[in-house]
C-alpha cells in the first residue's frame, strides 16, 4: 500500500490519545506526511513530548490539546469543537484512537465502575466528540477521513475482556452508523482499523508473560492509517480493516 509523500500536506488532524503508542506514532506519522497535527489526551505531559518530536524534525506545528474523554456531560465537547474552530476552521480528519484495556476478568467479576469507565472512554466519549466534529469535518475544503480503532475482540467476542471486547463491538457499531448515515450526502468517508498486536504499554497489560520484542512496534502498521488518512482511499468507506495480516 504505498501512499505518495507529502499526501496530507496542509490537512488539520486530530488525533486522540496522542501523547503514548500508536496515537504518538499516528501523529508523527500524519505530521511527516504534511499535516498540522491536533494532539489530543489526557496526560499533558505525554503530548508534549510528542510536540517536541514533531518540533525536532521541523514539521507543521501541532497543536496540544489536553482532554480527558472520561466526561459525564455534553458540554465539555462542545467547548472543544468550538475552540478547534475558533483556532483552526476546519478539520480534514479524525483518528479516534484513545482507548483503555479495563480488566482482564469473568462478567461476574468485572467491577461495576471499571465497567463504566471503559465504555465511557472507549465508546461514549467517542460518540461525543464525533457529534461536535461532523460539522468541522463538512467544513473541510475536499475530502475527510474518520477513522476508528477496533480490536479482533471487537468482531468476535472473547472471553475475559469484558468492557473492552463490549467497548469495540460498539465501536464497529458506531463507525457503521455514521458511515451510513453519511453515505452519498458528504465529503466525509468513515473506517475502522484493527491495529494488531503492536508493542504499546496497553498491549503489555493484556498480555503481562510476552515478550515485548516478539510484538511489533508501532511504525511497522502505520501503512494502513496513512493511506486511510490521504486522499488516496477516497472511496473507501464503512469499512473495517487490519493493519496487519492474520496470523
Ligand atoms: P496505549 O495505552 O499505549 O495508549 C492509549 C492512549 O489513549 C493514550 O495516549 C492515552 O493517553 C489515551 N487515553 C486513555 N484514556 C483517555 C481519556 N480518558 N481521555 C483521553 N485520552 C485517553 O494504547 P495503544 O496505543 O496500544 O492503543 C491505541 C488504540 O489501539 C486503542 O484504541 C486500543 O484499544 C487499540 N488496539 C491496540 C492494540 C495493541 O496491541 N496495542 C491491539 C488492538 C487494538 P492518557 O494516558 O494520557 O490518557
Amino acid at each position: 500500500m504505498e501512499t505518495a509523500p507529502n499526501s496530507l500536506t496542509g490537512r488539520i488532524i486530530l488525533v486522540t490519545g496522542a501523547g503514548y503508542g500508536i496515537g504518538r506514532t499516528a501523529a508523527l506519522t500524519y505530521a511527516r506526511a504534511g499535516a498540522t497535527v491536533l494532539l489530543l489526551g489526557r496526560t499533558q505531559e505525554a503530548l508534549n513530548d510528542t510536540y517536541d518530536l514533531i518540533e525536532a524534525e521541523n514539521l507543521p506545528q501541532a497543536a496540544v490539546l489536553p482532554f480527558d474523554l472520561e466526561q459525564h456531560d455534553e458540554e465539555p465537547f462542545r467547548q472543544l469543537a468550538e475552540l478547534i474552530e475558533e483556532n483552526f476552521g476546519h478539520l480534514d480528519g479524525v483518528l479516534l484512537n484513545a482507548g483503555v484495556l479495563g480488566q482482564r476478568t469473568t462478567l461476574e467479576n468485572y467491577d461495576w465502575n471499571t465497567w463504566q469507565k471503559v465504555m465511557q472512554i472507549n465508546v461514549n466519549g467517542q460518540f461525543a466528540l464525533m457529534k461536535h466534529l461532523l460539522p468541522l469535518l463538512r467544513n473541510a475544503s475536499n475530502d475527510a477521513s474518520v477513522i476508528f480503532t477496533s480490536s479482533s475482540v471487537g468482531r468476535e467476542g472473547r472471553a475475559y475482556w469484558g468492557a473492552y471486547s463490549v467497548s469495540k463491538f460498539a465501536t464497529e457499531g458506531l463507525m457503521q452508523v455514521m458511515a451510513q448515515e453519511l453515505e452519498n450526502t458528504s465529503n466525509i468517508r468513515v473506517n475502522c482499523i484493527n491495529p494488531g498486536g503492536t508493542r504499546t504499554s496497553m498491549r503489555a497489560a493484556a498480555y503481562p508473560a510476552e515478550h515485548p520484542s516478539n510484538v511489533p512496534e508501532a511504525d511497522t502498521i502505520m501503512a494502513l492509517y496513512l493511506h486511510l488518512m490521504s486522499p488516496a482511499s477516497i472511496g473507501t468507506h464503512g469499512q473495517t480493516l487490519d493493519a496487519q495480516p492474520k496470523k
